[in-house]
């Protein structure tokens, strides 16, 4: 069972966006080449990301909604999982996306938007560029925000002795800040969808126990993989369908107290065992009459009486277990 299984996990990863993270972005800052004006590459962006169910693709519409701006038409929408989207508008292909995308086109922003990219990065923005015909038409800043609980749920697991790391498919310098920001040494960044399982079995062929928390969004699998799954965020219906555990509030401090209850239960089951067992190991040879000789010898009432009592110690000694359940980590 995953909930016995967490009392000894060594290492939680963490999904960054959506898990750590709130995942609900803001457009703060954008850039546009030259021939371009800030409607004209808004629109496009928002059209192209129309179909899209990730949280930059809401953010980028919800923008372009609140400027007024009419979106030109698109069609043949494509998600490139853990890159970004294309279309096609005009008979020619678009894009949106991140350092990825940009790897996989082999395109190079302006010097001008390579800044704009770096600077915004190195402060925690994902940053995403609007591509046309080869070139990248516009850039923009997205931010997101740390979970406040995000922070204590880190410390508490550390506390605990065990390991925590962030897994996400955002960029290197994004990773960084947000890593810093919540004291977490280990992360893994610019990992695309399909391979953050592999992380997973990589850490798990070190003899390490794994336990995984994502909201769904691309790390699906890697919640499979785990062994154990915490799925956060409402729930997305893959995440509650790979998880072992779903976490109802998006808490991440909720992932400390499953594995607190876990290994106070553990402990519960064996205290109970050994009071039940004690009871027999104790009454039966007496009542058997193996200290009749010396003149104790347990009549069948006191017996009776014993053996009710043991009952009742298990069953005070599991109630205890309501109040590390209900008690603050
Ligand atoms: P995380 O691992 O942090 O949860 P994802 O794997 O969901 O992140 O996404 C990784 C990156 O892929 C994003 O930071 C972004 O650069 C890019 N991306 C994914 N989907 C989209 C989209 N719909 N529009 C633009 N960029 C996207
Ligand atoms: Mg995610």
């Amino acid at each position: 069972m995953a909930v016995e299984e967490a009392r000894d996990i060594d290492i939680v990863i963490f999904d960054k966006t959506g898990t750590l993270t709130r995942g609900e972005f803001g457009v703060v800052e954008e850039i546009v080449a030259e021939n371009w004006t800030n409607e004209r590459a808004m629109a496009l962006t928002s059209a192209i990301e129309a179909d899209s169910e990730h949280s930059i693709a809401l953010a980028l519409r919800n923008e372009a909604d609140s400027r007024n701006l009419e979106l030109p038409e698109v069609t043949d929408f494509k998600a490139l999982k853990g890159r970004g989207v294309q279309a096609v508008a005009d008979s020619r292909k678009v894009y949106v996306g991140g350092p990825r995308l940009l790897e996989m086109l082999e395109i190079r922003p302006t010097d001008a938007m390579m800044e704009f990219g770096e600077r915004n990065e190195k402060s925690g923005r994902s940053v995403v560029y609007l591509i046309l015909e080869e070139v990248a038409a516009a850039a923009y800043a997205l931010a997101d925000v740390v979970r406040p609980e995000s922070k204590i749920a880190v410390r508490e697991l550390q506390k605990m002795g065990i390991e925590v790391a962030m897994l996400t498919g955002d960029s290197r310098d994004v990773a960084e800040s947000v890593a810093k920001e919540l004291k977490i040494q280990q992360y893994f960044a610019e990992v695309l969808p399909q391979d953050k399982d592999t992380k997973v079995s990589d850490l798990q062929s070190e003899g390490l126990r794994v336990a995984m928390v994502g909201d769904g969004v691309n790390d699906a699998p890697a919640l499979t993989r785990a062994d154990v799954g915490i799925a956060i965020g409402s729930g997305t219906d893959v995440a509650v369908e790979s998880a072992d555990v779903v976490l109802v509030k998006n808490d991440p401090r909720d992932v400390v107290r499953v594995i607190s209850l876990s290994k106070a239960s553990y402990r519960k089951m064996v205290e109970n065992l050994v009071w039940a067992t004690g009871y027999n190991i104790i009454a039966i040879p007496l009542a058997a009459g193996l200290l009749a000789p010396f003149g104790i010898l347990l009549s069948p009432a006191v017996g009776a009486l014993l053996m009710s009592l043991s009952t009742v110690i298990v069953a005070l000694n599991a109630q205890t277990l309501r109040r590390v359940n209900l008690g603050e980590v």
